[in-house]
């Protein structure tokens, strides 16, 4: 059997997974800043970490999974103050609306959700540890910043330079600060924001910060998995390496996992680009019985460190191949039993998965496997079909009730009433419901015997 393999962004290789204790597994990854709705492609950085701690588990390891909430940024103050809404009330309601986002998706909840704001504690101590050993300083304005001069090994994650980033700054942007390239772990409190008193004086964290105090009070100082979007080595990655190796003087991460971009046409998604669909907003414009399914199967068909084009055929296409392999489990019932990796088909999928999350790969196996149940009507092959698929939250729903989709329309009723209009050689009255059927989305498949069955198209 394969061993799963990593690639690991700091080592730029594909490294078998040895986790710190046999058996188990700890993975962060950086979580929302909850300001806004989150937008499809972040839904792809965390549809991609669900997949991989989903694997982690199928593997048998016990997998602690650890996401944070940024709950205090700049964007959080200004659009809070903006709405003229308590800064409180405005994260738990973007936070509430991001876990229902989440839901849609069939993402897993984290086993540990910690917010920024509740770990002012653990960031004033590794901010106290970083000054102790000479790596903080504070400048002239109030904040707290950290050297990155006297942390050797700064730039190993994203693989930069320093000469070339400092040519890259405008060094008179900040006198504050000692060197252009240190980051600000605390904030001088501002008349009208959040603050916490601190030995550094009132104020508030810096984003980094966070990721490091909060990784390391859930997972420890040294974990094995860090995950993240692409852009988030650098500067953010490359910050919490430095605080918290800075800090613990221990590798902070073993695998670094980076997910790649959800593009728009040529450009990265984003929200400053202003070239976005939030999550909910695609959500919104597909079946609701079959749309969460249908946007993560889209969103995993790709592999994780490839980029990957949102277009409105893509996502139909990836609907239409979900549909392909439920009609599958509608048509042969499938038997319940766990996974026989001995069939070669499962084998293929679980080789796949080990290599990296191959999820293209990985997908074949599946379309193959339903290509199977087809042809030979299997029961066990079926069965074999959806609990592959199940392995990495798919195809878990009752296949008859995901193809109806969420019609509104009593579809069994004008079915019903179509045959019997066909039996009383009333033609006309039979193709106005088949056309009626028909612009609702409604594909009728009429059985030798008689029978009819429908689906969503
Ligand atoms: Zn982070």
């Amino acid at each position: 059997m394969s061993p799963l393999v990593i690639y690991n962004t700091l080592t730029r290789r594909k490294e078998t997974f040895v986790p710190l204790v046999p058996g188990r597994a700890g993975i962060y990854v950086c979580g929302p800043t909850v300001y806004d709705f989150i937008h499809v492609g972040n839904a792809r950085t965390f549809a991609v970490f669900d997949l991989v701690v989903r694997w982690l588990r199928a593997s048998g390891y016990e997998v602690t999974y650890v996401r944070n909430i940024t709950d205090v940024d700049d964007k959080i103050l200004d659009r809070a103050r903006e709405r003229g809404e308590p800064i409180g009330a405005f994260t738990e309601r973007t936070v509430a609306a991001f876990v229902e986002d989440c839901e849609r998706l069939n993402l897993l909840a984290p086993d540990r959700e910690p917010r920024a704001t509740r770990y002012i504690g653990p960031m004033l101590e590794l901010i106290e540890r970083l000054e102790s050993k000479g790596l903080a300083y504070r400048g002239a304005n109030g904040d707290v910043f950290f050297s990155v001069h006297d942390f050797p090994g700064y730039g190993k994650l994203s693989r930069k330079n320093l000469a070339d980033l400092r040519a890259g700054e405008r060094v008179a942007v900040e006198a504050a600060k000692r060197d252009p390239l240190d980051f600000v772990l605390w904030k001088a409190a501002k008349p009208g924001e959040p603050s916490w008193p601190s030995a550094f004086g009132a104020g508030r964290p810096g984003w980094h910060i966070e990721c490091s105090a909060m990784s390391g009070r859930e997972l420890g100082a040294t974990f094995d998995i860090h995950g993240g979007g692409w852009d988030l080595q650098f500067p953010h990655h490359e910050n919490e390496i430095a605080q918290s190796e800075g800090a613990n003087a221990e590798p902070f991460v073993n695998y670094w996992m980076h997910a790649a971009f959800l593009n728009m046409g040529d450009e990265k998604m984003s929200k400053s680009l202003g070239n976005f669909f939030t999550a909910r907003e695609v959500l919104d414009r597909l079946d609701p019985v079959q749309g969460g399914e249908q946007l993560r199967f889209f969103l995993l068909r790709g592999h994780y460190r490839s980029e990957l084009a949102f277009t409105p055929e893509l996502l139909e296409d990836a609907g239409n191949a979900l549909r392909g392999l439920y009609t599958a489990l509608r048509e042969v019932p499938a038997a319940r039993s766990p996974v026989d990796w001995s069939h070669p088909i499962a084998a293929r999928f679980r080789d796949a998965m080990n290599d990296d999350f191959d999820t293209p790969v990985a997908f074949a196996a599946l379309h193959e496997l339903r290509a199977e149940v087809n042809r030979t009507r299997s029961g066990a092959l079926s069965g074999l079909l959806r609990a592959l698929g199940g392995t990495i939250g798919f195809l878990q729903r009752d296949p008859e009730a995901f193809l109806k989709g969420g019609v509104t329309l009593d579809v069994d009723a004008l079915v019903a009433e179509r045959s019997a209009a066909k039996k009383a050689k009333d033609y006309a009255r039979a193709d106005a419901i088949r056309a009626q059927l028909d612009a609702s989305g409604i594909v009728l498949e009429d059985k030798p015997g008689g029978a009819t069955e429908w689906r969503k198209k």
